[in-house]
């Protein structure tokens, strides 16, 4: 049976029009949530909301870009005219921007990569928080990577930007654990959604070799990804705050396999 612990609460969700984002919406919608989800794509955020309603959940969708602190503001504002509350927010909207070498990589692009991934965590915080506390609480989830602990080649920007998502989790949950807010990093690996889906489709050798570097020997699914946020929003985690949970089919543990002789 599925639990109905997001039952009165109003939960946000950035990148809710694909992958992790959707299926987190999904996830919290069928657990009672009311979801107000945000993404730049339309197309996906109806879709998004067909599929929630078909299944009789509830969710309001807009269309924001969530690194202009304008629309930030006018979302969150929405957000507290219609219901006065905000429990949870899923800061999860990003781009993985080109891939090059440092010494080669745009600056214009860098500079993109950094205002979608981690701007956009600091605006949103930055809008969330003050409603959370007025509410006596909340819980928020930013999405990282396994990029803020490795050194992936060529994706300088992305690698950095999931390094200050996570810098930015450690102060946001110093500063309010004690208003009851809990706040922490999800740091996906290899993950399955279309994009990827579609990217592996036109590079199998490339898509076989990175799979089976994973110790899981695939990637994850969205949903296996989505329900590590919506757990670190639920009750079930009341005592975790500031920590980055790691899911990522074993990919960063760095050991090896033991063969028998
Ligand atoms: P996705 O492309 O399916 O979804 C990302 C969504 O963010 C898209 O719908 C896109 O339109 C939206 N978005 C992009 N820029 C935006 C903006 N400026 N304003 C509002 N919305 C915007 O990708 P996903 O894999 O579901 O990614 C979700 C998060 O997970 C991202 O932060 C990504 O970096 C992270 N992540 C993904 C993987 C993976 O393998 N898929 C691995 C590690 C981390």
């Amino acid at each position: 049976m599925v639990p109905d612990d997001f039952q009165e609460r109003v939960v946000l969700v950035t990148g809710a029009g694909s992958g992790i984002g959707r299926e987190a919406a999904q996830a919290f919608a069928a657990r009672g949530g009311l979801v107000y989800g945000a993404d730049l794509n339309e197309r996906g955020l109806a879709e998004t909301k067909d599929l929630i309603e078909h299944a009789g959940g509830r969710i309001c969708v807009t269309r924001v870009d969530v690194s202009d602190e304008k629309e930030v503001a006018a979302f969150l504002a929405r957000i507290n005219k219609e219901t006065g509350r905000l429990d949870v927010a899923f800061n999860n909207a990003g781009i993985t921007g080109g891939a090059h070498r440092i010494e080669d990589y745009p600056t214009s692009d860098f500079e993109k990569v950094l205002q979608v991934n981690l701007r956009s965590v600091f605006l949103g915080m930055k809008y969330e928080l003050p409603m959370m506390k007025r509410g006596g609480g909340g819980a928020i989830c930013n999405t990282a990577s396994v990029a803020a602990l490795t050194g992936p080649g060529g994706m300088c920007a992305y690698a950095a930007s999931k390094c200050g998502v996570h810098g930015l989790t450690r102060v946001a949950a110093i500063e309010n654990s004690a208003h009851n807010i809990r706040v922490n990093t999800l740091a996906p690996g290899w993950t399955e959604t279309p994009m990827v889906v579609s990217n592996s489709a036109q590079n199998p050798g490339f898509a076989a070799h990175a799979t089976s570097a994973i110790p899981a020997k695939r990637g994850g699914l969205p949903s296996e990804v989505a329900a590590a946020a919506v757990w670190l929003c639920s009750p079930e985690a009341s005592y975790v705050f500031g920590q980055m949970l790691v899911v990522d089919g074993g990919m960063t543990v760095g050991g090896f396999e033991y063969i028998e002789k």
